[in-house]
C-alpha cells in the first residue's frame, strides 16, 4: 500500500470513531483530500485508494489538475474537485464549471461573479458561504453579523446553490467552540445542510460538531511542497 493510500485508511477509520462516539452515521461525512500544492502522483495514488472528493485553493491549479487528470482518466474514477481557497474575482472564471463545490462565498460581489459565470454555462453552481467564526480582523469569511445579509444575496441568484457554511477556527488548541458555533448559525439561519469545517489537526472534534464536510491534507499527503 502506498503511504497516501495507508494515510486514506486511517484518516476513514478515525472519522468512523468521531462518528461512533457521535452517535451519527460516517456516511454522513464527506473527506475531502486537500491537494493543495501537492503533485498529481499523490492524487493519482489517492484516486486508486477510492479517494473521490479533493479539495484546491488556487483557481488555475485546480483547472491545470482537473485538465490533467480527466485527459489521462482510463480506469480511475473521476475526481469530485472542491474549491476551499480565498477566490478572487478574477480567477472564478477557472472554478466554476469544475468545482463540485465552492467552499469560499465571503462577499456579495463574488457571489454576483459566481452566479454570473454559472448562468452563462448554464449550470447551478453549488456553493458554501465562509464564515469568520472568530470575529477574527484581517481573516477571510463574512463576520457572522453579516451572514444573513450574505445568505440574502446568495439566495436571491438563480444559478447559486446554497448548500451550507464552512469555516477555518482561530488557531487554538480547542477549536470545539467554534465548530459548535457554525452549526448553530446554519441552524438559527436554515442554511443548508452542508458544514464544511475541520481539517488535519482538529478534524475529529469537528466531526463530533456536526461536520458533515472534513478537509484534510497534511495527514493524508504529507507535508506540502514548500
Ligand atoms: C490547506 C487547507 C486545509 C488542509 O489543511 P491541513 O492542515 O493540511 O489538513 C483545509 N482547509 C483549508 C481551507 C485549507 O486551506
Amino acid at each position: 500500500m502506498s503511504d497516501v493510500a495507508a494515510n486514506l485508511a486511517g484518516i476513514r477509520a478515525r472519522i468512523a470513531q468521531a462518528c461512533a462516539r457521535a452517535g451519527r452515521d460516517p456516511a454522513t461525512v464527506t473527506l475531502v483530500a486537500v491537494s493543495k500544492v501537492q503533485p498529481l502522483d499523490k492524487l493519482r495514488a489517492a484516486l486508486e485508494a477510492g479517494q473521490r472528493a479533493f479539495g484546491e485553493n488556487y483557481g488555475q491549479e485546480l483547472r491545470d489538475k482537473a485538465d490533467a487528470l480527466r485527459a489521462e482518466r482510463g480506469s480511475l474514477a473521476a475526481p469530485e474537485w472542491h474549491f476551499i481557497g480565498a477566490l478572487q474575482t478574477n480567477k472564478v472564471k477557472y472554478v466554476v464549471g469544475r468545482a463540485a463545490l465552492v467552499h469560499t462565498v465571503d462577499r456579495a460581489s463574488l457571489a454576483a461573479e459566481i452566479d454570473k459565470r454559472a448562468a452563462a454555462q448554464g449550470t447551478v453552481q453549488p456553493v458554501l458561504i465562509e464564515v469568520n467564526v472568530g470575529d477574527e480582523p484581517q481573516k477571510s469569511g463574512v463576520q457572522p453579523h453579516d451572514l444573513a445579509a450574505l445568505l440574502d444575496a446568495v439566495r436571491a441568484h438563480r444559478s447559486l446553490e446554497l448548500q451550507g457554511l464552512m469555516c477555518i477556527p482561530p488557531a487554538t488548541p480547542d477549536p470545539r467552540r467554534y465548530f459548535a458555533r457554525l452549526r448553530d448559525l446554519q441552524q438559527a439561519h436554515a442554511a443548508g445542510k452542508q458544514l464544511s469545517m475541520g481539517m488535519s489537526e482538529d478534524f475529529e472534534a469537528a466531526v463530533e460538531e456536526g461536520a458533515t464536510i472534513v478537509r484534510v491534507g497534511t495527514a493524508i499527503f504529507g507535508a506540502r511542497p514548500a
